[in-house]
């Protein structure tokens, strides 16, 4: 028998080669972005025509290449970036397979121009289907330029495969992103059909990422800074409220290489537990620096999954580290660069010394909760001292500075629909209106709005209860007699292990026995009938919440606590109360969420209730 086997031409090796590196005109976008990057350019722009189909054409002013390397490039493992298999392990540029271009001129026609920075001449070539067409000296500015005409042009079926113009531009703007997040530094332009779509100059991360989606992202972000021996971790992620329904801004980088891990994304989800409303998927863009040989990039031909050595600790130190960040934003929502951060307390447990007690006069006789509701919330506990910020007192304290603060929440003027709540009451700064003992209505300047009295009564027993253990000494009250609570001995231990963490809250341990505690003295915010309530919703959220050692048991505790104690839906509040709480409410720091990242409010302003009428 004859032999049958034969070696492929290059041009039917490349096509094929051309299969798995080029899917679509996004594919050809990414390969030629991360050569100019490779190349140095601290400039690119991206020209495409008809969703790339036409024309992507990729223009930088990076290192460029000789005439030799200019034919050579389009040839098959051609590549300046690795020289030896060993090399693969110690990867700093984006590519190393030296198989894009040889992919992209099999399967386009392909015009490069490109100088190197001391040459008087650069080079032109044309390449058609892996034939060389031209090759001739030609002035150009220094870098290169490469312009990919036609994609597919020889493949009917593929470029038949091709999807609309408006999906394919949108996957190109996906990788133009990727590539754009991952260098702040580098300035870049994307044209297409002549419109000019981005524009971002050099800048920081957080510029870059708000140039991207747009100013409102900027209040969204959550910084997040993290070293250790096998990683640095940096970015941002967006706060819990501002999650998303579908995916959407979900960015890992790895040593400025956009990568998909599924594994990563559960440990950033993970972080987010409990905070986060039923299918909604938090934003993030997540740096991971690592030590180029702890990775193996070359797993897939796009490069955009990549393997780790020690994947189990990147996990628990990314979730561990987002969660510390999330929670040290709900302590501190201090984030937005243009603020002045003078301006913000922040409940900052390092400045517990240097802060003072603020003084607060309480009026002991005014309880705004008195008969109507029942031992559901906070009780006053005027016999206490003075120096408790008192919830009822606060109302009086902080009116005045709300007002100035939530100025367009103020009541608007007279009008003869407001009448009508006049009549169910009135109060001083706006009338409050209580919907089946679960709603609140508020007349504000440019409308109304709806407050869900249960989840602002969380948020503001919550920020309250942060205030008190990180800010201010703890004020504990004494009990008369000494309760015995039982629990299980693995509760006793869970209790002992973050004792400290509880008597800074103002709670009082007088001996932990195999199966009870007993308790001396409570936080001055809660009544001695909810100490076992509190304590095993503790329990039971310290079990979910899976406390980190490095990560403060304060807010897990506050959030609990603020659960258990927050007046329930069902209940009636009298107009005082209803007063209270929106007051209280909007002199939060974040009065718009629950701690546990439901909306607290809406406002509905009169163009919105306009428009349901005019329908
Ligand atoms: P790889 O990037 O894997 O090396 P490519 O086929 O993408 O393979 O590129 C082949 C070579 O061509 C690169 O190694 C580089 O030397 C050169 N090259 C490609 N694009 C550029 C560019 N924009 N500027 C300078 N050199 C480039
Ligand atoms: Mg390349």
């Amino acid at each position: 028998m004859s032999d049958i086997i034969q070696l492929l031409p290059d041009h039917v090796a490349n096509q094929i080669a051309a299969g798995e590196v080029v899917q679509r005109p996004a594919s050809v976008v990414k390969e030629l972005l991360e050569n100019s990057i490779d190349a140095d350019a601290t400039s690119i722009t991206l020209l495409l025509k008809n969703a790339g189909k036409t024309l992507i054409q990729i223009i930088d002013n990076g290192k460029g290449m000789s005439t030799t390397d200019a034919r050579l490039c389009f040839d098959r493992h051609a590549t300046s970036k690795i020289r030896n298999a060993q090399d693969l392990f110690n990867l700093k540029t984006k590519g190393f397979r030296g198989e894009a271009l040889a992919s992209i001129a099999a399967i386009a026609h392909v015009e490069l121009k490109t100088k190197q920075d001391n040459d008087e001449l650069g080079t032109a070539i044309k390449i058609e289907g892996s034939t060389i067409v031209s090759q001739e000296p030609a002035s150009t500015a220094k870098g290169t330029s490469i312009a990919v005409k036609n994609l597919f042009y020889n493949i009917p079926a593929r470029r038949n495969f091709l999807k609309s113009d408006t999906i394919e531009t949108r996957h190109i703007i996906d990788e133009f992103q990727r590539v754009a997040l991952a260098h702040p530094a580098i300035s870049f332009l994307l044209h297409h059909n002549d419109n000019e779509i981005y524009h971002l100059k050099e800048s920081n991360l957080r510029k870059r990422i708000v140039s991207i989606f747009g100013s409102k992202m900027n209040e969204k972000l959550v910084p997040i800074n993290e070293q250790t021996d096998i990683l640095t971790i940096t970015g941002f992620v967006a706060k819990p409220e501002f999650s998303k329904k579908k995916r959407g801004e979900q960015f890992f980088f790895v040593n400025d290489r956009f990568i998909k891990s599924s594994y990563l994304n559960h440990a950033v989800v993970n972080a987010f537990d409990g905070l986060l409303e039923y299918g909604a998927h938090p934003s993030y863009f997540l740096y991971l620096d690592v030590p180029p040989n702890s990775i193996d990039i070359n797993i897939h031909p796009t490069k955009t999954e990549i393997k780790f050595d020690n994947e189990k600790a990147l996990y628990a130190i990314l979730r561990a580290t987002v969660k510390h960040s999330l929670g040290q934003y709900n302590v501190a929502p201090v984030l937005d660069f243009n603020r002045d951060s003078n301006l913000d307390t922040p409940y900052d447990f390092k400045d517990k010394k240097t802060v003072s007690t603020p003084k607060i006069i309480v009026d002991p006789t005014f309880n705004p909760f008195k008969n109507d509701v029942n031992d559901q919330q906070m009780t006053s506990n005027s016999s206490s001292g003075s120096s408790t910020k008192n919830y009822q007192s606060n109302y009086k304290k902080e009116t005045g500075s709300w007002e100035s603060l939530y100025a367009n929440i103020e009541p608007i003027e007279q009008s003869t629909q407001e009448q009508l709540f006049e009549q169910q009451q009135e109060t001083e700064t706006g009338k409050t209106f209580q919907i089946q003992k679960k709603y609140l209505l508020s007349s504000i300047k440019s409308g109304v709005v709806l407050i869900h009295q249960s989840l602002a009564h969380q948020r503001i027993l919550y920020e309250e209860f942060l205030e008190n253990i990180t800010v201010k000494e703890a004020s504990s009250q004494q009990l008369l007699f000494p309760v015995t609570i039982g629990f299980s001995s693995a509760d006793i231990e869970m209790i002992y292990s973050i004792k400290s963490d509880l008597e800074s809250t103002g709670f009082v341990f007088n001996e932990f026995t195999k199966e009870s505690v007993v308790i001396g003295g409570i936080p001055t915010s809660i009544t001695e009938s909810k100490i076992t309530l509190i304590l095993e919703q503790l329990l039971d959220d310290m079990k979910i919440e899976v406390p980190d050692a490095s990560f403060s048991h304060f807010d897990v505790m506050a959030k609990s606590f603020a659960k258990s104690l927050a007046i329930k839906t069902g209940t009636s509040l009298s107009v005082k109360e209803q007063e209270n709480l929106v007051n209280n409410l909007f002199s939060c720091k974040e009065p718009s969420t629950s701690p546990f990242g439901k909306a607290t409010f809406k406002t509905l302003t009169l163009n919105e209730i306009d428009t349901i009428f005019n329908k």
